[in-house]
């Protein structure tokens, strides 16, 4: 059975301080909801990783980091490794997302390495792809989407898909306020478990959460979560908002 997962990407919002209180008013709310199985996840920035793991008392909220490099170590200015985020605790990473490719040019193939290095270090992975507006307008959309899964993704084994969630983010959509509607993130998610399911089986393919990322807010959440083959949501700008994001989490776990 695949988890349902509400995940919040912070970027590059929130000093110390803030980033603790998020984290502590989002666990302190979470503890009076039955989450149902959804697992609840904020990617706090590098530096505010440790704080706000370490304020947090339990497991109920889980934290990401928002990107990592490949290399094990070395000559890497500015960079952190698997390692670094290792041993503070840090189990998961957020690859690829639309800002990662346009912003610093992460290529299909450096995101492949970056999947390599989480699977050899035992962690997992939130793998984002989706196009941008043109791709959508030209009708190439899933042209592109399977592009970027099959060459980031498609030399893994069977067993490494239990470390991966897939992220579909329709880059026309990320901080926008224009959203995918239900049936389009379906038609998205549908065309991407039979991706999988055409090299991996049925079985790996169920098992993979996919979740749907831009824009998502309180109001459209329930409608674009209870589509058959979306598992959840990345969040941007709403999981900056403890009531919004929680909001947000609530439509997950009444599913
Ligand atoms: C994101 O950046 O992953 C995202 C989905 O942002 P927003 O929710 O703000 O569109």
């Amino acid at each position: 059975m695949r988890t349902k997962i509400v995940a919040g990407n912070w970027k590059m919002n929130n000093n110390y301080e803030d980033s603790i209180k998020l984290a502590k008013d989002i666990e302190s709310k979470a503890a009076n909801l039955n989450l149902n199985n959804t697992r609840v996840i904020v990617a706090p920035t590098f530096v505010n990783l440790k704080g706000v793991k370490d304020s947090l008392g339990n497991a109920s909220v889980e934290v990401v980091a928002q990107n990592m490099h490949q290399a094990k170590n070395g000559a890497y200015t500015g960079e952190i490794s698997a390692e670094m985020l290792q041993s503070i605790g840090i189990k998961t990473v957020i690859l690829g997302h639309s800002e990662r490719r346009t912003y610093f040019n992460e290529t299909d193939e450096a995101l492949a390495e970056k999947i390599n290095t989480v699977l050899e270090n035992n962690m997992e992975a939130i793998f984002c792809f989706g196009e941008v507006l043109e791709d959508r307008k030209s009708d190439n959309h899933f042209n592109v989407v399977e592009s970027q899964i099959k060459k980031a993704l498609f030399h893994l084994k069977d067993a490494d898909w239990k470390s991966i969630v897939l992220a579909y983010e329709p880059v026309w959509a990320i901080g926008t306020g224009e959203t995918a509607s239900p049936e389009q993130a379906q038609d998205m998610h549908a065309f991407i478990r039979n991706l999988v399911a055409s090299k991996y089986g049925d079985a790996i393919a169920d098992n993979v959460s996919i979740l749907y990322g831009g824009s998502v807010k309180p109001s459209n959440a329930q409608e674009i979560f209870s589509k058959p083959d979306v598992d959840g949501g990345l969040i941007g700008g709403a999981a900056l908002n403890v009531d919004d994001f929680m909001g947000i989490i609530t439509a997950a776990a009444n599913l």
